[in-house]
């Protein structure tokens, strides 16, 4: 095939995402628990209960879940979802207007920063090194890691945060928008991605080639067009495959 084009997903495609969330979602509230504690407490207020055991880390997930509902359009915007529960929760432990917002944007910020202590596979960086000199390259992911703020963004010239835009995967308006922007088509362009129903069926229904990266041993017969890798170590070999030139 004639291939022009490459777009990753980036959480669980590029780095292991578990472990970054799971420090990220404990971190950020911890943090913001504990400052806002210490911050009553140089205003002489009584700062009791604390925030976290009004509202447990359970709560909040809770809330967010709540918010999705009732707002369907923002049901991927994982970034507003957030901001918008933290807001609800700290006006009803008693705080003003402006603490509200001073509170919430702050733990954002320290949510984002988080957020962004991924750690790639060490083949990434060498790797989109390496096909940014033959290939177009886009990231279209769900997740609020901004790859601009990675070093990683560097070989990314095109990068759609589909939740933000209100159409997550698997929308294919985010794989649309990114094959706008990289001048191609789909028939010349190769999806990477671990969802099953956010990256593969999405990315086969516009006649992309899909590198579906999954690590579960399986001998189901792939649908035409869909590459099963274990890693994206095994990128080069697939596009070998395809292209008929070593990478
Ligand atoms: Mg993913």
């Amino acid at each position: 095939m004639r291939l022009e084009a490459i777009t990753f997903d980036l959480d669980d495609t590029l780095w292991d995402n578990h472990g970054v969330m799971v420090a990220t979602e404990l971190g950020h509230y911890e943090w913001l628990d504990r400052e806002l504690a210490g911050w009553l407490q140089n205003r002489g207020e009584s700062g009791s209960p604390r925030f976290a055991e009004r509202f447990p880390l359970e709560s909040f997930e809770q809330h967010r879940r709540a918010l999705a509902r009732a707002h369907p359009l923002h049901r991927g915007d994982f970034t507003w979802l957030r901001k918008r529960a933290l807001q609800e929760m700290l006006r009803e432990y008693g705080l003003d207007p402006v603490a509200v917002e001073q509170w919430a944007d702050a733990a954002m910020a320290r949510f984002l920063a988080l957020r962004h202590r991924v750690t790639p596979h060490p083949e990434v960086e060498l790797l989109l090194t390496s096909l940014g000199e033959r290939y177009r390259l886009a990231s279209i992911t769900n997740g609020n890691v901004e790859i601009e703020r990675l070093t990683l963004g560097r070989h990314f010239p095109v990068a759609i945060a589909a939740g933000a835009m209100l159409a997550p995967k698997p929308d294919p308006r985010p794989f649309l928008a990114a094959l706008a922007r990289l001048a191609t088509s789909p028939a010349r362009a190769l999806h990477v991605g671990d969802s099953w129903r956010e990256d593969v069926e999405p990315a086969r229904r516009l006649g992309m080639q899909v590198a579906w990266i999954s690590p579960h041993v399986d001998d189901t017969p792939m649908p035409p067009g869909v590459h099963r890798l274990d890693h994206i170590r095994e990128l080069p070999d697939l596009l070998f495959h395809l292209t008929g030139r070593p990478h």
